[in-house]
């Protein structure tokens, strides 16, 4: 890894102010993507996959709708605009197509449709254990990879995605060039490449998850004024403190593995495995936005300058992978702890 985020300190230490929190305190790992040039040995989002050559790669039997744009386009697109960002003073011929570009798109059969049958899935996630240790992989596995189909599905509202778990001592032999799909429903289903600075938080509940009593305490504006004495204590005052813990104190935004899910867009609803009913727990969460907005006190240290302004460094570093799930939603994937082999399930919230 070769840059560091670090979330900055929570204003107050919420366990310590309501105890009965203590014991739902869990780990998560904020994943930070920052576009790059991921190896099949990174960690990444959106990069090339550790995939063993005698495997067969991912498909998606569809049924498929949609599907309007050619993938070799969105990419072409991406980096004209990636040097135009790079050029703010708008140097002349910065958005002309380079040789290669040009290339790409004259190979490109406009007539062409998407071939009938299985459509190749994209890698959407990476991660080895050892750099996202609050994963809990199956025996000896130490890698999870994560793909998704960039096509949209009837009732569905988000892509549908595809988890593998393998050990990677055990590829030797890589599969360097994977097969693609011609067209994606849209550039928000192709993740840019984006390498990682994966950092261990701590979580606690979402406050719609938490027994009546919690959250009648953390509604009780006296109980944090009680505990007021920090610096800045502006949310001791907060006319509305149990929002204060939703916003700030309870779940990170962003991609993140582990910890606890966001809730919004709907209701906490209960996941159990559909192959055992255990209840499942948040593997990953794949998310539009890496925060709120500017200002926002998830935005790591490191940007935290550029992360409060609203200009288009900010929106870049607020959206560093290009995804957006629905209309700015999160999209998460939960694993069964009695078993990682069961089928995972997914919610978009
Ligand atoms: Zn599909
Ligand atoms: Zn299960």
């Amino acid at each position: 890894m070769t840059f560091v985020r670090t979330t900055s300190p929570r204003p107050v230490d919420v366990a310590a102010v309501f105890p009965q929190l203590a014991p739902l305190a869990r780990p998560a790992t904020r994943l930070h993507p920052r576009p790059g040039a991921p190896t099949p040995r990174d960690s990444s989002i959106g990069g090339p996959l550790l995939w063993p050559a005698e495997e067969p790669w991912p498909h998606c039997d569809g049924p498929h709708e949609g599907g309007g744009e050619w993938l070799a386009v969105v990419r072409v697109e991406r980096s004209v605009r990636a040097r135009a960002a790079a050029h703010p003073e708008g140097t002349p011929g910065v958005c002309a197509h380079t040789p290669r570009e040009r290339a790409v798109l004259d190979q490109i059969d406009w007539d062409a449709e998407q071939p009938d049958g299985p459509i190749p899935m994209l890698p959407v996630a990476q991660l080895y254990v050892c750099d996202v240790p609050v994963l809990r992989p199956p025996g000896q596995a130490d890698l999870l990879q994560v793909l998704w189909c960039p096509l949209d599905h009837p009732e569905t509202c988000m892509p549908r995605s595809a988890v593998f778990w393998r050990s990677a001592a055990a590829v030797t032999d890589l599969l360097t060039s994977p097969p693609e799909p011609l067209h994606v429903e849209g550039e928000e289903y192709v993740p840019v490449p984006c390498v990682l600075a994966p950092e261990r938080i701590t979580e606690y509940p979402h406050f719609l998850e938490l027994s009546e009593e919690l959250r009648g305490q953390l509604s009780d504006r006296s109980r944090w004024q009680a505990a007021d004495g920090a610096p800045d204590s502006s949310w001791a005052r907060a006319p509305y403190p149990e929002s204060f813990y939703r916003s700030d104190l309870s779940v990170a935004p962003g991609w993140k593995a582990g910890g606890w899910p966001q809730w919004g867009y709907t209701d906490p609803a209960p996941r159990q495995c559909p192959a055992c009913d255990t209840a499942m727990e948040p593997l990953l969460t794949i998310d539009t936005f890496e925060w709120q907005g500017a200002g926002h006190r998830w935005i790591p240290y490191e940007v935290r300058a550029a992360g409060s302004t609203d200009d288009d460094r900010h929106r870049a570093l607020r959206r560093p992978t290009g995804v957006q799930i629905g209309g700015g939603h999160k999209q998460q994937l939960y694993a069964c702890p009695a078993e990682p082999g069961h089928p995972h399930i997914e919610l978009m919230q």
